[in-house]
């Protein structure tokens, strides 16, 4: 064992796959618990899109949390991983009548719903179905967050969700509707936050709306602020649990609320992504006209992320020793992107070296494609591999 991985148990398992530490999935899982629960009225819910691994969702089920889902497909996902449907949000700008139906069929909690065209579908397929379909509007709060452009959701040029101009007409419009029910509030900035000053933007803007709909006497139940809290890729093992204390402390500080209204969050990123590593092998070293390549068997279909976002995986090579020597890390699909890190400093690495992406639980194994007719990565936890 080198490090934080059993990669004696390694040697002999198909590369690449992802490796999912279940321990510190636990650890996670119990700061988020301890730190929400010290806010009455918290309710945490597991944004499945990060990692719908079946393993992983077992163990968020077992810790208690609620899902957010984006899609019927994760709806599915969740039920088999056995979540309550009276758990269940569900967001997403574009649900189709099956999603719609699947959803009513199952009295998932919440509809977060994106648009008035989409409220009126949702009150038709509910009254086919003689339901009454609860719904929370998502809203658009024009707040930006300091992270990747595309993954910034809340700023007014972006497609998600409804204006702040429109939210009191919609809402009204809803009252008049017989199917449905409204419930609740949501929003969601973006992803991979480290400020909490976006999340006291986000708060200062709620806190407006609010008074708006105090004065117009409009209840609101629910208050969804969605996910985004980040991690930090860059020292995975100094720490491996983000700042939850700061997250939900800052909610608790800067968000007024009213008498009796729950506090919804739905985070995704820091609840897995520091527990999975995507595991690879270096087939060849190559040396170019100017750099060093280390060419391993994983690649852009495995873990886009950094061929999407430019984002960055801290990259250690799990086998050696050796001083260490600059290397470009790059895959074997067919596509210039195909590139995980240029021009950092490895391990002298050589044939056969196992390599660890770390940080990769969220957004990894979820995003895997078949581009090259490749196979789909596995993923193994630690009970899995059998070394607890
Ligand atoms: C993606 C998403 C989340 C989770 O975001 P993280 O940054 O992974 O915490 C939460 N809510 C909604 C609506 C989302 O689309």
């Amino acid at each position: 064992m080198k490090g934080i991985f059993p990669v004696e148990r390694f040697q002999s398992i198909r590369t690449p796959f992802y490796y999912y530490d279940t321990e510190l999935l636990r650890k996670t899982l119990r700061t988020i618990n301890e730190e929400a629960g010290k806010h009455d009225n918290f309710v945490v819910h597991y944004a499945v899109k990060a990692n719908a691994n079946p393993a992983i969702l077992r163990i968020i089920r077992e810790a208690g949390l609620g899902v957010d889902c984006v899609s019927g497909g994760e709806i599915e996902a969740a039920i088999k991983a056995g979540f309550k449907p009276s758990g269940i949000v569900y967001a997403g700008v574009g649900k189709s009548d099956w999603e719609i139906n699947l959803s009513l069929d199952n009295n998932i909690f919440c509809f977060n719903v994106e648009s008035l065209a989409e409220l009126e579908v949702i009150n038709e397929l509910a009254a086919e179905k003689g339901k009454k379909a609860r719904v929370a509007f998502r809203i658009n709060p024009n707040v930006g967050a300091h992270t990747h452009a595309n993954i910034t959701t809340g700023l007014a040029e972006n497609k998600f969700g409804i204006a702040m101009r429109d939210m009191i007409p919609v809402i009204r419009k809803a009252e008049k509707m017989e199917n449905v029910e409204f419930i609740g509030l949501h929003f969601h900035i973006g992803s991979q936050i480290l400020d909490m000053g976006d999340f006291i933007a986000l708060c200062n803007r709620i806190n407006e709306l609010q008074e708006e709909l105090e004065r117009e006497h409009i209840k609101v139940e629910n208050i969804n602020v969605g996910g985004g809290l980040g991690i930090d890729y860059e020292h995975p093992n100094r720490v491996p649990v983000p700042d939850f204390k700061s997250f939900f402390d800052t909610y608790s500080r800067h968000l007024h609320l009213l008498p009796g209204q729950k506090l919804h969050f739905e985070l995704g990123r820091s609840v897995v992504a520091q527990c999975g590593s995507l595991i690879t092998r270096t087939l060849y070293i190559k040396q170019g006209e100017v750099k060093k390549f280390v060419i391993v068997d994983a690649g852009m279909t495995d873990l886009i992320r950094p061929a999407l976002y430019q984002a960055y995986h801290k990259i250690e090579n799990i086998t050696s020793e050796d001083a260490k020597e600059t290397y470009d890390i790059v895959g074997p699909i067919c596509e210039s992107s195909d590139v995980f890190a240029k021009q950092i400093e490895l391990n002298a690495t050589k044939r056969g070296d196992l390599i660890a992406l770390r940080s990769a639980g969220a957004y990894g194994e979820i995003m895997a494609s078949q581009y090259n007719c490749r196979q789909l990565p596995k993923g193994y936890t630690t009970e899995d591999l059998n070394i607890i």
